[in-house]
């Protein structure tokens, strides 16, 4: 029953291998998030192995404009300045910080905020998901294997599953881990002692977060904002020298404003805007920008088709609502999950739907945008 649980894992994601002593693990990546995110369809080439003309090597584009430094992540002030308060805190009591977890939509940085705290304290990050935590065994092997001051990330933790998360509440409060070894008259429990660690969990739905597994981030709970037209347009400027690509303040402005607010779609509207600059052997020029965003649909607010189509939908078929939530998914064959994490934020943000108790209906900003495009 012992086995190596890293074997499956790919070498780049192993950093230390040790071997498990409970269940099978194949759900860690040290330094390195396994899990999918939910916005790949807005940017899914966010994660691909793509060539960087600043260096000329292949590398993960996403981890090469991730920020390495609070001064380098932008905006979402609040939570930094409390972040360093209780990392210093911890920092003089020599003890890991309590535990945190992030939620927002995706794209907005958790991930990245959970890579500099570990950045920050020379801790080392071991990544999961809520998804690929699939027995209590995996979870055990996983904090079993921490070493003193790890950091733990489990990203998307609502889709723990709830015997899991109860096996979770001991090791965040009093750092033991109680399992249960064998079956029937012959079952017995053995309580285990964790060395002391952090764990830091992501969400883009706190609704779906039990109230007693929300009680126990004692380090706090962070929503994470969207962000202003300013703060991407700093984004975009530093991925662009990142990237080794000359983007001229107009077309800076206009990937800005088609961003979703969102520091993920910046970074791949600029990706796509220098690919075409780079085809056409043009600099990055509004015009440039502003071709790149009419091939992929996306219009002045920053909607792509699939944003639209939801709003016309809505309108057509349901008369501007309000309209279920299990009805709009089937109307428009998506995932309820996806209407909620990657479509609706943004358009709530924009004062084109509302959300009312009985579902969802546009606004008159929502027919006016449809009348123009
Ligand atoms: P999430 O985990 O919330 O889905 P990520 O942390 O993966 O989002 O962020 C996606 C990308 O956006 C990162 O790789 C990084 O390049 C960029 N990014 C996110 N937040 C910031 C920020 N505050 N400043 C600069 N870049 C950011």
């Amino acid at each position: 029953m012992f086995r190596d649980l890293y074997s499956e894992l790919d070498s780049r994601k192993r950093t230390k291998i040790k071997s498990a002593r409970l269940g099978s693990n194949r759900s860690i990546a040290h330094n390195n998030s396994m899990s999918r995110k939910p916005d790949e369809k807005l940017a899914n080439s966010e994660n691909a192995e793509e060539i960087s003309p600043a260096n000329g090597n292949t590398t993960f584009l996403d981890q090469t404009l991730r920020p390495n430094s609070w001064d380098e992540y932008i905006g979402q002030t609040n939570i930094k300045e409390n972040l360093k308060i209780l990392l210093e805190a911890a920092r003089q009591r020599n003890h890991p910080a309590e535990h945190l977890l992030f939620y927002g939509p995706p794209g907005l940085g958790k991930t990245t905020l959970a890579n500099l705290i570990a950045k920050e304290t020379r801790s080392q990050l071991k990544s999961t998901s809520g998804p690929a935590i699939e027995k209590v065994g995996d979870l055990a092997s996983i904090l079993t294997n921490l070493s003193a001051g790890d950091i733990l990330f489990i990203d998307e933790i609502h889709r723990l599953n709830k015997t899991i998360e109860e096996v979770l509440y001991p090791a965040m409060e009093s750092g033991s881990l109680d399992i249960i070894i064998g079956k029937g008259p012959s079952a017995r429990t053995i309580q285990l002692e964790l060395p002391p660690f952090t764990l830091i969990a992501a969400t883009t739905r706190i609704a779906m977060l039990s109230a007693p597994l929300r009680s126990r981030f004692s380090g706090g709970v962070h929503k994470l904002e969207f962000y202003t037209d300013e703060e991407i347009e700093k984004i975009i400027e530093r991925s662009a020298k990142i990237l080794g690509v000359k983007i001229d303040d107009e077309a800076k402005t206009e990937i800005a404003k088609r961003s979703r607010s969102t520091p993920r779609t910046a970074n791949y509207l600029l990706k796509r805007g220098r690919d075409l600059a780079q085809v056409k052997e043009q600099g990055l020029t509004n015009e440039i920008v502003k071709e790149a965003l009419q091939m992929l649909n996306i219009d002045e607010l920053g909607l792509n088709a699939e944003d639209r189509m939801m709003l016309q939908v809505i309108e057509d078929k349901f008369n501007g609502g309000p309209v279920g939530l299990n009805t709009l998914a089937a109307a428009l064959s998506e995932e309820q999950a996806t209407i909620e994490d990657v479509y609706e934020p943004y358009l709530l943000k924009l004062g084109l739907i509302e959300r009312t108790p009985r579902g969802r209906t546009t606004t008159e900003k929502a027919r006016e945008h449809l009348k123009k495009n």
